[in-house]
């Protein structure tokens, strides 16, 4: 078959509309190695309609969300990190572990009394499983650089394990049924202090819909059955990206997050 520009003008308006909606990978059912399949050179076309790409399959999309409280019985079986870890990469009552990478976890120190909890990976997450690694993560870094604080005293983890595809937000659903493995996974960090970062975190442990904007900077409790932490919401620091003014607010809630460590001597790494 041969190319006529018009097909090209048609292959590039759909791939600049992948673009804008933030499809930023092509995933196939199996692996597919491009490289070696084509030498271009100048005379020869290529044949764009033998590279396309895959829309998701009826395995893929077949899969829904498990119930939360067969996930819960999951996670609470869970006796340390190590087995909830192992539990979870196991688990495919989540939707999107079709599509992720691999799990993302946790990074930092189990033994932290101070848990930070984020969204979920992103794409460069989704590559090295773990938890901030990309711009947001060095943003992270020097927040948490400046009250004195790096990944050896504290724990991160997010509320979904898995990348959601183009980087969206995690459906309701889906952070319904990976709640429960962040529940255990708390029980067993059993941190004094926990920081939530962004509104999808806040929102899904403290189980409101109130504004992050309205949340940020006021400690809360964060309890479990047997459970309870301090919690303070602020601002994820992506939002901080695209947001620069707003970084005056999320100084303000790190300098009162030192000062409750500084209120427990020794708090920062048990
Ligand atoms: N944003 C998050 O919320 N979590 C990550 O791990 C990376 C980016």
């Amino acid at each position: 078959m041969k190319n006529t520009s018009q097909d090209f003008d048609i292959n590039l308006a759909l791939l600049e509309y992948y673009q804008a909606i933030g499809v930023n990978m092509a995933i196939d059912d199996k692996p597919n190695n491009h490289f070696i399949k084509k030498e271009i050179s100048q005379n020869k076309t290529i044949d764009v309609t033998k590279n396309t790409i895959a829309a998701p399959s009826l395995s893929d999309i077949s899969i829904i969300d498990t119930d939360p409280k067969q996930a819960k019985t999951i996670a609470q079986s869970a006796k340390n990190l190590q087995e909830l870890e192992k539990l979870l990469a196991e688990f495919d009552g989540c939707a999107l572990k079709k599509r992720a990478t691999q799990l993302v976890f946790s990074d930092g120190n189990e033994n932290a009394k101070i848990m930070i909890i984020g969204e979920a990976p992103g794409r460069d997450e989704d590559i090295e499983g773990k938890p901030f690694v990309g711009r947001s993560g060095q943003l992270l870094d020097k927040m948490l650089a400046a009250i004195g604080l790096d990944r050896s005293k504290v724990y991160i983890a997010n509320i979904v394990a898995w990348r959601p595809p183009g980087n969206r937000n995690p459906t309701e659903s889906e952070i319904s049924v990976c709640l429960p493995f962040l529940h255990r996974q708390i029980e067993l960090v059993k941190p004094e202090i926990i920081l939530t970062l962004g509104a999808p975190a806040a929102h899904s442990l403290f189980n409101t819909k109130t504004p992050i904007t309205k949340m940020r900077g006021i400690w809360r409790e964060f309890k479990l059955a047997d459970f309870s932490a301090k919690a303070l919401p602020t601002f994820h620091p992506a939002f901080l990206l695209r947001q620069p003014a707003q970084k005056a607010f999320a100084w303000k809630d790190m300098l009162s997050l030192k000062s409750a460590i500084d209120e427990f001597s020794n708090l920062s790494v048990k």
